[in-house]
C-alpha cells in the first residue's frame, strides 16, 4: 500500500529562539538551518524578518535550502491595505520560498486584543493570503488559539482556516498557543475541521504546556491533520514546542505510523538525530537532556545484573527500538560492547580501520573513558578524537614543540586616560631546530593565545592560514569538589570543513590551549603536512 507524505514544518529558528534564555545569532540560524536541511525537514522557518535585525539580514539574502525557507509575520492590520501595511510589505520582500502568516482564529482575541470585527479578520486573511500568492510564495496560515476559539465559537474558528484555504494557502496550521489543549480534544476538533479542509492541507502547532505536545500532534495526525510543526529538542516559549526530535523517531520506527506515513527523513538521517540534537545543544552551550528520549545518554542506558546479560543476548528484550537506528548507543555498565562497536565504526569513518582484536583498541576505549569520566566530550569534539586515536594508533607526526606560553591581562589607563584592558600573549615554540617566539594582543586572553599560537608556525604556517576559529564555549563542570572547565572550540578552514575540539582543565586558558592545540594540529594533519 502506498504510503501517505506527511510534512515537517521545524520552527526552532522562530517559535524555539522565543524561549528563555535561547539567543540565536545570525551565524548560529545558519547552521541550525543548514543542520534542519540536512536532516530532512519539509519547511525551516527561520524567524520574523522586520521584527529584529537578525532575522531581517537572515531574510536579505538568498538562503539556499532543500527544505522551503519560511518567513513568519502578521496578516495585514486591520483598516489598512495590503500594501500600506509595512509588516507586511517587509515579510513579502523576504527572500523565501514560503510564507506563514499568523491570524487569531478566537473571536475574544479578535474583539479584545484587536478591536476588530470578524469579518474584518476573515477580510485580512484573504487579502493577506493572496498578496503573497501574487508574490509568488507557497503560503500557511498560523490560526493562533485555534482549539480555544473553536470551543468558544466553532464556526468562526473554522472560517479563518477556510477563508485561507479558499484563498489558496497550502496550509492552514491549528495552533494550540496556550499548549492546554488535551490530546482527546485535539483528536475530536481536528476531526471537525477536516471534515471541511482536507486534512493534507491541515497542520498542527502545539505546545506543550501539559506535557503532551508530542502526544497532541499524534492526536491530529491520526484525526488527519498532514502537516506537524515543531521544534529541536522542543524549544519554545514557555514550556516549549512539540518536540521533532521524538516525533521523528516514533513516525519512522513505529509501524502504527511507519506503515502508515511517509516523511522526508531518510533512514541515514535518522541515524544522525542524536548528534543533530547534541549539536544543538553544544550551540545554546546547555547540557543535553540525559533522559531525553531516543537520544538521551540514558535513553538505551541499563544497569548491571540480569537486566545487562538478558540485553547482550537479545537487546530487544529491553530495548524498544534499536538505539543505532536514531545514533545513539546501547550502554552497559558492566561491559563496553556498545562503546567498542561506536568506536570501531568511528574509527572505520575516519579511515583508521583496526582489527577488533587489537590490542590498542582497547588501550584507546580505556583512554576515552578516562578523559571523558574527568570532562572531555568526546562525542561533541570529532577532531580531538580522532587525534586522540590516530596518537594512540601512532599516526601524528610530531610538528612542534610549545616550549612555553605567558598569557597577561593588565587594567591600565590608555593615553586619554581611559581605563582599558589588555591581553597579551607570548608562545615559545620549537619547529624541527628552529625556535619561534610570537607576541600579540588579543580582545581577550584566549583570543591572544589563539593569535600568538597560529602567528608563527615556521615551516607549517602555510598550512594552516585557512584555519578559523568560529565557535568558543566554556562549561564550568562539577567534577567532585572541584570545579574543571570545559572548552570546546569549533573551527573551520578554507575547503569549509568544520571540526571542534575539546580541552579540560581546572584554568579556563590551559583548558583553552588544549583545544587550540588540537585544532591546530588537526588541521596540519588534514592538510597533509610532512612531519
Ligand atoms: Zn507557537
Amino acid at each position: 500500500m502506498a504510503r501517505e507524505r506527511l510534512y515537517l514544518f521545524d520552527t526552532t529558528l522562530r517559535d524555539g529562539a522565543q524561549m528563555n534564555g535561547v539567543d540565536f545569532t545570525l551565524a548560529d540560524k545558519l547552521t541550525i538551518a543548514r543542520l534542519l536541511d540536512e536532516l530532512g525537514v519539509d519547511y525551516v522557518e527561520a524567524g520574523y524578518p522586520g521584527a529584529n535585525p537578525t532575522d531581517t539580514s537572515f531574510f536579505a539574502e538568498r538562503r539556499p535550502l532543500k527544505a522551503q525557507l519560511t518567513a513568519f509575520g502578521m496578516t495585514r492590520r486591520p483598516g489598512r491595505s495590503a500594501s500600506n501595511d509595512p509588516g507586511l510589505v517587509a515579510l513579502l520582500d523576504a527572500q523565501a520560498d514560503a510564507i506563514c502568516f499568523v491570524a487569531k482564529s478566537w473571536d475574544y482575541h479578535v474583539r479584545v486584543a484587536l478591536e476588530t470585527t470578524e469579518e474584518e479578520n476573515l477580510a485580512s486573511i484573504r487579502d493577506s493570503v493572496r498578496a503573497a500568492k501574487a508574490r509568488g510564495r507557497e503560503v500557511l496560515l498560523d490560526c493562533e488559539h485555534f482549539f480555544d476559539g473553536y470551543k468558544s465559537k466553532p464556526a468562526f474558528a473554522v472560517a479563518c482556516a477556510k477563508a485561507a484555504y479558499d484563498e489558496g494557502a497550502r496550509w492552514v496550521v491549528l495552533c494550540d498557543t496556550n499548549g492546554g489543549t488535551l490530546p482527546h480534544e485535539v483528536e475530536r476538533i481536528v476531526a471537525a475541521v477536516c471534515a471541511k479542509t482536507p486534512g493534507d492541507h491541515v497542520g498542527i502547532h502545539a505546545h506543550n504546556d501539559t506535557e503532551q505536545a508530542v502526544a497532541n500532534s499524534f492526536a491530529a495526525v491520526r484525526a488527519g491533520a498532514r502537516q506537524i510543526q515543531g521544534t529541536l529538542n522542543g524549544l519554545g516559549e514557555r514550556c516549549g514546542n512539540a518536540n521533532l526530535v521524538s516525533i521523528i523517531p516514533t513516525l519512522k520506527l513505529k509501524a502504527e505510523y511507519a506503515d502508515r506515513f511517509e516523511i522526508g527523513v531518510s533512514d541515514e538521517a535518522l541515524g544522525r538525530l542524536a548528534r543533530v540534537s547534541h549539536t544543538l545543544d553544544e550551540l545554546l552551550n546547555r547540557a543535553a537532556d540525559r533522559h531525553a528520549p531516543y537520544v538521551g545518554e540514558s535513553a538505551f542506558a541499563t544497569k548491571a545484573g540480569i537486566h545487562a546479560s538478558a540485553i547482550v543476548k537479545e537487546p530487544a528484550t529491553y530495548e524498544h527500538v534499536a538505539p543505532e537506528r536514531v545514533g545513539n548507543r546501547r550502554k552497559l555498565l558492566v561491559s563496553d560492547q556498545g562503546g567498542r562497536s561506536n568506536v570501531l565504526a568511528e574509527l572505520d569513518r575516519i579511515g583508521l580501520a583496526v582489527d577488533k582484536n587489537d590490542p590498542r583498541l582497547g588501550r584507546l576505549l580505556d583512554e576515552v573513558k578516562e578523559r571523558e569520566a574527568i570532562g572531555y566530550a568526546y562525542e561533541a569534539a570529532d577532531a580531538s578524537f580522532e587525534l586522540l586515536a590516530r596518537r594512540l594508533l601512532g599516526r601524528v607526526p610530531h610538528y612542534f614543540d610549545v616550549e612555553k606560553f605567558d598569557v597577561n591581562v593588565e587594567k591600565r589607563n590608555n593615553a586619554k586616560g581611559e581605563p582599558v584592558t589588555v591581553s597579551q600573549a607570548v608562545v615559545k615554540l620549537k619547529v624541527g631546530e628552529e625556535v619561534v617566539i610570537s607576541v600579540a594582543e588579543g580582545i581577550g586572553p584566549v583570543n591572544a593565545l589563539d593569535l600568538a599560537l597560529r602567528k608563527d608556525l615556521g615551516k607549517y604556517q602555510s598550512f594552516i592560514t585557512g584555519l578559523e576559529l568560529t565557535d568558543y564555549r566554556v562549561r564550568i563542570l562539577n567534577g567532585g569538589t572541584q570545579a574543571v572547565t570545559r572548552v570546546l572550540i569549533e573551527s573551520t578552514d578554507e575547503t569549509g570543513d568544520r571540526w571542534t575540539t575539546v580541552g579540560v582543565s581546572p584554568n579556563i586558558i590551559d583548558a583553552s590551549f588544549q583545544a587550540l592545540m588540537d585544532s591546530i594540529v588537526y588541521k596540519l594533519v588534514k592538510s597533509g603536512a610532512p612531519a
